[in-house]
């Protein structure tokens, strides 16, 4: 893996101690970090923001991760896999509005039907749009042989979050066994990269049992890794995991919200030119939770284009925003959004990551 970074800011090698007083910085401090950072999202990235289409492909999961609402065991869950059919008209719509580029997420199933039918759809996919559109996949842990496949049918980037860079911390959030292992996270994230893809990855904020030490840590360990693209946001709590009994434990909704804006700025000075996206779970807290992620770093915004019929299924926490709207509800909503935070939006352009570009280039 290629470490070197072409970017040389002072900023860049923030030591941990560093970083944990910025993120608890409040007052000038605080607004000082977010003046910086929005400096240099505008030097390095320029003030516009990418548009991925989300489809949520199914809540069908082989995983049992104690955060998450629709982990296996949840059987409250009323499960739904989209049709090929939906998919691929979910995908025609984000072309047509001019998006540039799609995540299909899903549960994670592993099974020869799963990649087989995955690849069908990316080359449906890019002959539809004449390999008009990005497509970036979150489909979690496969094997090399796996994500080679759909790479080479069409899929360039594919985000897979590490959760957490503490291995005693994700210990605490899986059950131990081999389906569930920090290890296997790490093999994936490096097949990943081997197989040619813009990795993403990202952690939640705001866990139980997580400290501000965690967080800065995970901030170098992605810098570290050389990560392409990071999708990271607040840890919401859902009645129905294992983790839901540890809620009293947990910093208020508001305060999670603002470390995570400042994990945000704080990851925009350390990697400069890396898309950063504003994750669902910030409007989750905030009504206008994605925008102010745009303005202190975030870079891409990811309108949800699943069938309106099937977004109450996918809940991965509580209160997850705009489960009752329709694609074209959200297109109309994203131009007024990004007017308020003096940004323009990218349209028909894939928006890849500056970072893997220039890493390619240094190569
Ligand atoms: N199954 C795939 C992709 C879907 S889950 C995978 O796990 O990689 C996508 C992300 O949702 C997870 O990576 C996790 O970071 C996030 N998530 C799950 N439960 C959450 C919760 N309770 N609060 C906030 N984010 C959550
Ligand atoms: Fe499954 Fe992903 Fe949820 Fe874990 S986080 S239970 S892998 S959908």
């Amino acid at each position: 893996m290629n470490r070197k970074n072409p970017n040389t800011d002072s900023f860049e090698n923030l030591s941990q101690q560093a970083i944990v007083a910025l993120l608890q910085s409040s007052g000038a401090e605080r607004t000082a970090l977010f003046e910086q950072s929005a400096q240099i999202k505008e030097k390095y990235v320029g003030n516009k923001v990418y548009l991925r289409g989300l489809i949520e492909m199914s809540n069908t999961c082989a995983k049992d991760c104690f955060y998450c609402g629709i982990r296996k065991s949840n059987k409250k869950v009323t499960r739904y896999d989209l049709k090929d059919e939906e998919i691929l008209a979910a995908a025609r719509y984000a072309y047509e509005s001019r998006y540039g580029s799609i995540v299909i997420q899903s549960g994670e199933l592993s099974s020869k039907r799963n990649t087989e039918r995955i690849e069908g759809l990316l080359k449906q996919i890019r002959e539809q749009s004449e390999g008009g559109l990005r497509v970036t996949l979150s489909c979690g842990e496969q094997s090399l042989s796996c994500y080679e496949r759909w790479r080479k049918a069409g899929a360039d980037r594919y985000l897979l979050r590490i959760e957490t860079s503490n291995p005693e911390l994700y210990l605490k959030l899986h059950p131990h066994n081999q389906n569930h292992r920090f290890e296997r996270r790490l093999e994936a994230l490096e097949a990943l990269r081997v197989a040619g893809y813009q990795v993403g990855t990202g952690v939640m904020i705001g866990l139980p049992f997580q400290t501000l030490e965690d967080l800065a840590y995970d901030l170098r360990w992605m810098q570290q890794l050389e990560i392409d693209m990071v999708g990271m946001g607040p840890y919401l709590e859902h009645p129905d995991t294992p983790l839901y009994p540890y809620r009293n434990q947990l910093l208020p909704l508001a305060d999670r919200f603002d470390l995570s804006l400042k994990m945000i700025a704080i990851l925009r000075i350390l990697m400069k030119d890396i898309n950063i996206a504003a994750s669902t779970a910030m409007q989750s807290i905030d009504k206008l939770g994605r925008e102010k992620a745009i303005k202190v770093g975030a870079n891409v915004f990811m309108p949800n284009i699943t069938p309106g019929i099937y977004r109450d299924f996918y809940r991965l926490y509580e209160n997850k925003p705009c489960t009752d709207e329709s694609a074209e509800d959200c297109s109309n909503c994203i131009e007024v959004r990004m007017a308020l935070t003096g940004h323009s939006i990218a349209y028909d352009e894939w928006g890849d990551s500056a970072h893997y570009q220039s890493k390619k280039i240094n190569k």
